[in-house]
């Protein structure tokens, strides 16, 4: 079978890799149906995080259960299902109270830009549908693997309730997403920081009832603008820099919340500064299995549509143009088809 191979900066193959096969009794087989490009796969694309050898991407997926271990129980070979980038077990303490991205057992999975992939711990780590799911619900529930459930955890984190105000900070996938979470959780008003306009067209239609071009001081200062001096309840951190981390620090009144999910690349921060801020942070890998059966409810009642977050697919084989496509912010997120 032929995926996606990462070999340095701005250089991914689509080239033979072996068929993955299963390791051990917990693991399961499933032949994607759709499969994506993380923001987050753009770091090392960039260099940013460089690959000491050449590397099998992609780790957001669902897909059709092909095989299945023999301890496996929970799912079988034809159903449809989606599981997170980390692989969990979903039994031990830290996944019962909610944080399956810090299993003890916990193994990120990394080859699903490919026509199969083998999952670990398959029974924690997937969720399977109702019934097989048409085609034009791939999208949407494809995003619950990643984007959608770190934009939601995002929101969660940020102790997002209804009425409340909120600003999100970043206009990719994510950002996105988290202001389609604000809305379903009930916010009040959802401010979102972005400089393109077709971002800001996407961000409206998930709900945000502002915009704010600026960022940086500029950015902290018109937030303050629109929520008379105060700053917004809720944050959303979606980017990873040292800048929107500042940016959402500093636009969160005392007492309120940032959710990070951006992953920090030279993020510091200053003692002093923090404390005075008197803001709740919390944030790190979104727990996405925690929230998967809640929102493949959502997608199958109709409720959400993600989704549109895609606005490149392409078959797989051209997997090296939709990383160019993202990386020159040609597409917001590219979806990839076996
Ligand atoms: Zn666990």
């Amino acid at each position: 079978m032929r995926g996606a191979v990462l070999y340095g900066p701005r250089d991914v193959r689509f080239e033979e890799r072996d068929v993955p096969k299963i390791n051990k009794p917990t693991d399961a087989i499933i032949r994607i149906s759709a499969t994506c490009i993380c923001g987050s796969d753009l770091w090392p694309y960039r260099g940013i995080q460089p690959v000491p050898e050449p590397t099998p991407m992609g780790h957001e997926y669902c897909g059709i259960v092909e095989e299945i271990g023999s301890a496996v129980t929970s799912i079988k070979p034809g159903q449809f299902v989606i599981g997170s980038f980390f692989a969990s077990d979903n039994t031990c303490p830290n996944c019962q109270v909610g944080y399956q991205s810090s299993c003890q057992n916990r193994e990120l999975v990394s080859t699903a830009q490919a026509p199969l992939m083998r999952v670990p711990l398959a029974d924690g780590t997937l969720v399977s549908t109702p019934d097989v799911p048409s085609e034009n619900m791939i999208p949407s529930l494809l995003t619950l693997s990643d984007v959608m459930g770190t934009g939601w955890f995002a929101a969660d984190a940020a102790n997002v309730k209804p009425g409340v105000t909120v600003a999100v900070v970043g206009d990719g996938a994510v950002g996105l997403l988290g202001v389609l979470s604000a809305r379903q959780m009930g916010a009040g008003r959802i401010i979102a920081m972005s400089r393109h306009v077709t971002r800001q067209k996407l961000a409206r239609e998930f709900g945000a009832t502002d915009v704010v071009t600026e960022r940086g001081d500029e950015g902290v200062a018109r937030i303050k603008e629109l929520t008379s001096g105060i700053g917004a309840d809720a944050v959303l951190e979606c980017v990873g820099t040292q800048e929107a981390m500042m940016q959402a620090i500093r636009s969160t009144r005392p007492g309120g919340s940032v959710g990070y999910v951006g992953v920090p690349h030279g993020v510091e921060l200053n003692g002093q500064e923090l404390f005075f801020a008197h803001v709740h942070l919390h944030g790190g890998p979104a727990p996405v299995r925690r929230y998967l059966p809640a929102l493949i409810d959502l997608v199958w009642n109709g409720r959400i549509n993600p989704g549109k977050v895609f606005d490149l697919t392409l078959p797989l084989d051209q997997v090296a143009e939709g990383y160019r496509a993202m990386d020159e912010r040609r597409a917001i997120k590219t979806l990839l088809r076996p």
